[in-house]
């Protein structure tokens, strides 16, 4: 077992959040390392077209935007290994991280492991997402100009996303399990008063259908027992989002939903280990505010290591 940290910080999760971290750690002179136990660049891979990152006018897929991302950290020197981290835990001021292959000792690490959408789990969501089924209207409702859409759960987030969504599209359903929204009284009201939405209560989707693209949807009404068809252009699913906080250790604190508390250097309870992007408990999740997290907390982890530069060499002789 190494008693020498071999990086300054180790960042899991190479989403925008993650790799913002890396970029401004690498940058400022950080041994950094990024684990990415998958594809490079998180949730927004699975985007069609992002059209709101600041200083890109040019519409780019989200796959192409995470490249970007990618090689702007690769550029500065970062690492990055693409293992599976199964478990983190701290040994005096360092931070150890235990991958399926082997063991690494950091000075800081950044928690940027994101969340991921919960799933309706219907027949057709898998097939048409990105074809009609999205999970994102920010970044993909301005596809459906003069369209008719859907939007399932009766949260803020949906209820926020349909009065959103009434921007492009010329109708919008939301489709609720209940006869009661869940959402603050504030946006309900805005919904319920918006002449572009029709809520269709008690209902939930069975199945969705269509040939290359989202066509129609098989409804049930729990209430009155009967099933009906929808066509629609698009299907926004918000039922709710779930953070990857598995491999956490149990004394970061999170907040009831499970999302990661931080203060605003984005440091969490534990000394040096810092949380960017999704995972975080937040009131925007965005590419623009995952960048400005990583870049935050990688700052901010610069600073501790400055601030506990003689215990480092007092405890483990660097
Ligand atoms: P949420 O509050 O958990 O709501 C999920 C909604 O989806 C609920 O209406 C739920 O129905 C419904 N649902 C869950 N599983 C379903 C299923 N299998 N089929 C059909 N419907 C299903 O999730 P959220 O709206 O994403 O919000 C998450 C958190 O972020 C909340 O704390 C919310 O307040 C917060 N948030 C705040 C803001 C804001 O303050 N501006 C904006 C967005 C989100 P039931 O109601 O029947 O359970």
């Amino acid at each position: 077992m190494p008693d020498k940290p071999k990086y300054d910080l180790a960042v899991i999760g190479g989403g925008p959040a993650g790799l913002s971290a890396a970029v401004y750690a690498a940058r400022g002179g950080l041994k950094t390392v990024v684990f990415e136990k998958g594809l490079i660049g998180g949730q927004i891979v699975v985007t069609a077209e992002v059209e709101n990152y600041p200083g890109i006018p040019e519409t780019l897929s989200g796959f192409e935007i995470s490249e970007r991302f990618h090689k702007h950290a690769k550029r500065f020197g970062t690492e990055f290994k693409e293992e599976r981290v199964k478990a983190i835990g701290t040994e005096g001021l360092c931070k150890i991280i235990e991958t399926d292959k082997e063991e690494y000792w950091a000075k800081t690490l950044v928690i940027a492991t994101g969340a991921h959408p919960r799933k309706l789990q219907v027949p057709g969501e898998a097939k048409f997402t990105g074809k009609g089924v999205s999970y994102c209207a920010t970044c993909d409702g301005a596809l459906y100009r003069d369209k008719i859409v859907a939007v399932v759960g009766g949260g803020d987030s949906a209820v926020e996303e349909a009065i959103f969504l009434t921007k492009f599209a010329k109708k919008v359903y939301i489709i609720h399990r209940r006869d009661e929204l869940r959402a603050v009284k504030m946006i309900q009201e805005r919904a319920l008063s918006n002449p572009k939405i029709k809520i269709i209560w008690d209902t939930v989707v069975q199945e969705i259908e269509g040939d290359e693209f989202l066509e129609k949807l098989h409804l049930y009404n729990r209430k009155k027992s009967n099933y009906t068809e929808l066509k629609v252009d698009g299907l926004f699913i918000y039922v709710g989002i779930i953070p990857n906080n598995q491999l956490i250790e149990s004394r970061v604190e999170l907040d009831d939903l499970g999302f990661i508390l931080t203060d605003e250097t984005m440091h969490t309870n534990i000394p040096g280990i810092y949380a960017a992007g999704d995972i975080t408990h937040k009131v925007l999740r965005q590419v623009i505010t995952a960048a400005s997290d990583g870049a935050t907390a990688a700052f901010s982890a610069e600073r501790w290591i400055e601030e506990n530069k003689e215990n480092f060499l007092k405890n483990h002789g660097m």
